[in-house]
């Protein structure tokens, strides 16, 4: 049974909505429970914990069982779930699995359709600050949902201890999603966090998503090539390290290049300056982009000489992502979002 209100504010919107449902639910469905219903209790006595039962039931109404059914074969469908639960093994049931998946950069229609999967069946969820609210919404909604964003000063201990909560979790029989703005294997230290499954043999997979530069650059009209500007697109970190930034500068320096920097917004005095001392010219086209592809996004262009200043007076907030050259000009035609 499923009922559909508007609270009185719009019946015609309701009545709408019940029509699409009608479409996307098939009558069959009452069959599917009814079969279900039955073997309720059989599977409950075969599989004591719930996270058992649930993966159980998920398999079975994602696969042969319900196709048979939804298309008026229940003898087989009956059969084909028979089946199934002969061949159930606990142990199977029991092992956790993590899920490393990239967020995009924070407009939820960037997830890609197996992120969206995977959120949809996650037992419990480890998520940082990128992650927008958005797409945290879209986890599936009985998952227990865990923020474990980091703070600058004391990243390396917390990184551990993700590692290590992952762990546990998996081991426990959890499906364990972990949730990374971006792509997981860009500035994501996605790689350091399987690296503890691994070597434990848990299993895991790991989704791509659209990382920051894609997402920003698109979103803001920025070709990161272009066969008349640039053949080449080089992303960097601009995390400052005691102040300073360990970057390879005579190959960021390159013509026609463009240069993506994560994490640049502190270190954009130093960013600059050192770019120019190493031959980039001055006037090379710069620009800012915050919070991209969201409804904060905000984009400014600049030169590399000018950007420290044009920081300081508009003040952007994190995240913020620094694309240089001259593709950046094609903003003034390309932006469109
Ligand atoms: N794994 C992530 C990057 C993590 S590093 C990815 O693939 O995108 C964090 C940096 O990414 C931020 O400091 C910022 O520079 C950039 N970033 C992430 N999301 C962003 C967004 N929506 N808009 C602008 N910059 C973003």
């Amino acid at each position: 049974m499923v009922a559909v209100s508007s609270g009185g504010k719009s019946p015609i919107l309701a009545r709408q909505l019940r029509a699409r449902l009608e479409t996307l639910i098939p009558a069959s469905y009452g069959r599917l429970a009814e079969m279900v219903g039955q073997y309720r209790d059989v599977v409950k006595g075969k599989l004591p914990k719930l996270s058992m039962r649930r993966r159980f039931w998920e398999s079975i109404l994602q696969g042969d069982v319900a196709d048979h059914v939804l298309s008026g074969r229940d003898d087989l469908g009956q059969q084909a779930l028979q089946a199934a639960l002969d061949a159930v093994h606990v142990d199977e049931l029991q092992t956790g699995e993590v899920y490393l998946v990239g967020a995009g950069p924070g407009d939820p229609e960037l997830l890609t359709f197996k992120a969206l999967r995977l959120m949809q069946q996650a037992d419990i969820v480890f998520y940082d600050r990128l992650v927008s609210k958005e797409v945290l919404a879209l986890v599936r909604r009985e998952a227990e949902q865990v923020y474990v964003g980091k703070q600058r000063a004391w990243h390396k201990v917390r990184q551990e201890e993700i590692n290590q909560l992952l762990l546990t979790q998996a081991q426990q029989g959890k499906r364990v999603l972990r949730l990374k703005g971006g792509d997981p294997f860009i500035f994501g230290r996605g790689g350091e966090e399987i690296e503890t499954l691994a070597a434990e043999n848990i299993p895991f997979q790991v989704v791509p998503g659209v990382t920051a530069a894609s997402g920003c650059a698109s979103y803001a009209g920025i070709p990161l090539t272009h066969r008349d500007y640039s053949q080449s697109c080089t992303f960097v970190t601009g995390q400052l390290k005691q102040g300073e930034l360990d970057l390879n500068w005579s190959a960021l320096v390159q013509p026609r290049q463009t240069i993506v920097v994560y994490m640049g917004l502190a270190g954009l005095p130093v960013l600059s300056q050192q770019l120019q001392q190493h031959g980039l010219a001055a006037e090379t086209p710069a620009a800012l982009i915050q919070q991209g592809t969201t409804e904060h996004q905000k984009v400014w262009v600049s030169t590399i000489a000018d950007l420290p200043a044009l920081a300081e007076r508009e003040q952007p907030v994190a995240p913020t992502l620094v694309i240089i050259g001259q593709v950046v000009r094609l903003h003034n035609t390309l932006s469109w979002f």
